[in-house]
């Protein structure tokens, strides 16, 4: 469980790259604080400046302005190795030519841990890895992820108080990622380090995190739980970027929630109250699809797109007030398929399904 005490406070953090005339604000105006043991995320699009603010906390480039403190105290001026801090990279960075205990041991040697306590520490990191019976091997004779492991193993080591990973699960393939996604949150359970993790993959950052910030052109755009971030998303870019969702514009007023010729829903359907023109976002499983006028109420359409995923269907309804609206439906066995391409439909949603954003009036 994290701690209420914060390891990393990121204190309007600026950074810029180039000279004035051509600078490029990477980051801007950024304020995190991310607390003990906890497993943090950032995320975001590429380009938005995530790399760049781990690359900041591990001592690799300096802020232009604001301030980074471990535990209470500045990094400014501290040199990578004087940090407390490691990083996984993207490409491992394993030594080819050193065999994986050499591997491991290597920054055990370089911070001048006793010859004698090396030995052990290496194999205590192979087992918390699963590698035990790999020591010998040389990178090329691993499959990648278990040189993953190697190179999570090389950077827990030393035991420094935060790990950074940097898209460290991304040259992975489907399966072994997902097996890693559990393995990571493992490793973090485990050893009660700071996670740091930089990704650009949505379902990765839900899966994982203890808390999550969004990003986007260098700005936070919402730091929460899983949970909060997609149920309840601050804004219009992070309702887009995390998880499906439809936008749709619709008009509140008596008590219902009017979306022109399609019809309207009681307004119990929006996550809080709101009056007049109303910008709602709504995920594709909080609705319901029904054959058109079993009781005359919910939203009237034509399903214009039908994909079938096996776990679930997902249908786009065209509503009859001209707005695109996606459906979601965990299949069932033996009755997988709820409407065709052309059928005619009616969508009810759960009370709260709607979430009335920010920007409405
Ligand atoms: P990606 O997922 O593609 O790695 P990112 O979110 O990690 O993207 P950063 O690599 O942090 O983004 O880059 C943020 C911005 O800063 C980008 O516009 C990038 O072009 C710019 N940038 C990063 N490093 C430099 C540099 N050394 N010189 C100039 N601009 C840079």
């Amino acid at each position: 469980m994290p701690a209420d005490r914060a390891a990393i406070e990121i204190d309007q953090v600026i950074k810029r790259f180039g000279d004035s005339d051509h600078a490029v604000l990477a980051l801007d105006a950024v304020s995190i604080s991310i607390s003990e043991n906890e497993f943090f995320t950032l995320l975001g699009p590429s380009g938005c400046g995530k790399t760049t603010l781990l690359r900041m906390i591990a001592g690799f480039e300096d802020p232009s302005g604001g301030d980074i403190r471990l535990y209470g105290e500045s990094l400014t001026g501290k040199l990578p190795f004087q940090r407390p801090v490691n990083t996984v990279f993207q490409s491992y960075a394993l030594f080819p030519h050193l065999t994986v205990a050499e591997n491991i041991a290597f920054g055990l040697e370089m911070r001048g841990v006793a010859k004698a306590d090396i030995a052990p520490r290496v194999d205590s990191m192979l087992r918390l890895v699963k590698l035990e019976g790999f020591a010998k091997r040389r990178p090329h004779q691993l499959s990648g992820g278990q040189q993953q492991r190697v190179a999570l193993a090389r950077a827990l080591a030393p035991q420094p108080r935060v790990l950074l990973l940097d898209e460290s699960l991304s040259a992975l393939d489907l399966k072994l990622r997902k097996e890693m996604q559990v393995e990571l949150k493992r490793l973090q359970r485990e050893t009660g380090i700071t996670f740091v993790f930089v990704t650009h993959d949505q379902e990765e950052a839900l899966t994982m995190s203890d808390r999550i910030a969004v990003l986007s052109a260098g700005k936070v755009q919402q730091i929460g739980s899983p949970e909060a971030i997609y149920d309840r998303p601050a804004n219009r870019f992070v309702a887009d970027f995390i998880g499906e969702t439809s936008f749709l514009s619709g008009h509140i007023a008596a008590e219902q929630l009017h979306f022109g010729a399609a019809g309207s829903l009681p307004a119990s359907v929006l996550d809080r109250q709101g009056d007049g023109v109303a910008a709602v976002a709504v995920r594709p499983e909080r609705l319901q699809l029904a054959a058109n006028g079993a009781d005359g109420t919910g939203l009237q359409g034509v399903v214009s797109e039908v994909v079938y995923r096996g776990v679930d269907t997902v249908y786009t309804v065209q509503l009859a007030d001209g707005q695109p609206c996606r459906v979601r439906n965990t299949n069932s066995l033996g009755a997988s398929r709820l409407a065709d391409v052309g059928d005619r439909v009616c969508l009810t949603a759960q009370p709260g399904a709607f979430h009335l954003l920010q920007e409405a009036s």
